[in-house]
This record gives structure tokens, sequence and C-alpha cells, in this order.
């Protein structure tokens, strides 16, 4: 895979264009710059791995919108060092852009090709987060508690295996609701283990499935 002076330009078009959507935040802008969306994608989506779109991935998944996935990081408030759990590699971009910052992460994907490809591409960048190949709904109960959880399907509801390992005063990032619209959580753990929810808009995401690893 190669990155060409043309991707670099589409890219700082991207940046552009998520900076107009309201994405002010120097370091995640920074870390799309850094992480070639394009090396994520199918050579037939190329030249259009700059635009905010979602693109399929393979068994019936998509990449997220490049807007969405800056909007959840963004969401997530991360500092160097935190601890991180990703439910939905998929691509592996997301996975990639929250080592960029400088977490920790930990990241769980419950289809077996995509789990195989992800891992493939992060370690192209040398990058060496903890993937899992399972299901998302369990969390990673040896690995909690975590300071930080993103999820990147449509949850039903929200999990309570991933707020149990949630640390107090730690942040989930989670889309909410059945069929195709979900309501964008932003949860905060409360002292008392219950927890602070803000609803921030609707988004559209493939369905966070359970018990089917494949
Ligand atoms: N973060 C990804 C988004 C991929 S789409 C990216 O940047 O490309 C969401 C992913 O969640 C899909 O790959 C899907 O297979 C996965 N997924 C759905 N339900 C899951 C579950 N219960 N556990 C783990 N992964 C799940």
């Amino acid at each position: 895979m190669q990155d060409t002076f043309k991707h670099k330009g589409m890219r700082k078009q991207l940046i552009n264009e998520l900076r107009e959507k309201g994405i002010n935040n120097e370091q995640i802008l920074n870390a799309f710059d850094a992480i070639p969306r394009h090396f994520f994608l199918d050579l037939i989506f190329e030249q259009q791995a700059y635009s905010n779109q979602a693109f399929q991935i393979g068994a019936g998944q998509t990449i997220s919108h490049p807007y969405t996935v800056a909007f959840q990081t963004d969401l997530l408030e991360l500092k160097k060092g935190e601890k991180v759990l990703e439910i939905g590699t998929g691509s592996g971009f997301q996975t990639c852009i929250l080592c960029q910052l400088g977490a920790k992460v930990f990241s769980i994907e419950r289809q077996r090709e995509l789990f195989l490809k992800a891992k493939k591409i992060i370690h192209h960048f040398n990058f060496t987060p903890r993937l899992s190949y399972g299901d998302g709904y369990i969390g990673l109960p040896s690995f909690a508690p975590f300071d930080k959880i993103l999820v990147t399907c449509g949850a039903p509801e929200v999990p309570q295996a991933l707020v149990d390992q949630l640390k107090v005063g730690g942040i989930m990032v989670i889309p909410v609701g059945e069929g195709r619209d979900q309501i964008m959580q932003k949860i905060v753990k409360l002292e008392d283990g219950t927890i602070e929810t803000t609803e921030l808009g609707v988004f559209s995401f493939v369905p966070m499935l359970e018990n089917k690893v494949k």
C-alpha cells in the first residue's frame, strides 16, 4: 500500500470537512492525518476513501463514517495511557486512531474474517493493541476496569457487563437502539455504580449481535 501526495491531499480535505462539521480537537484531527484510511479499504474504494462515507469491509459489515469515528473519539475525552475497550474492531481504523492518540487499546470483534484482516493492518502500523475474537457483550472481564469504553455497533440496550467493567468516573460511548437508527449515548459511571446518560443525536450503525461468534 502506498500513501501518495494525492492521498495526503485528499486527507487534508477530509480534515477540513471534519472541522467544518464541528470537530475541533486538534489531536484527533492530527490522528486522522497520521492514519491513511485507504489502507483499511478494498482497492476499489481507494479514490473515495477520504469522502465522509461508510464502505463495505466484508462479512456484511462497514467501516464507520470518518465523522462518526471523530465524533465518538471526541466524546471519549481521551488522555494518553488510558485503557480503552472497543467493541467492534471491524476494519481496525478506529482502533488505530485510538492507538495513535496514545491509548492502551483492547478491541473485540465477532467476525473471524475481520478480526484476522484487522490484525494484519494494525500491526503494519506497529501498534500493539490487544485484539480479541469474541462477543463484545461480555466485554473483557479479565482486563477490566477500563477508563473508557467505545461501542462501534448499534446496541439494542446498554450491556450491564460493560457498565460493570467501566471505572468510576469513566466514560462509555455507545449508539443505542434497535433497527436502523441509534441514539448516540455518552455514559458516565458514578460513584454508586449508577450511570448518567447524555444523548447526542441519531446515527446509523450495523447491529451489535449477541452470542453469535462467527
Ligand atoms: N470500529 C469499526 C467499525 C466496524 S462496524 C471500524 O472502524 O471499522 C462494527 C463492527 O462491530 C462489525 O465489524 C461487527 O462485526 C462488530 N460487532 C457486532 N456485534 C459485535 C459483538 N457482539 N462483539 C464484537 N463485535 C461485534
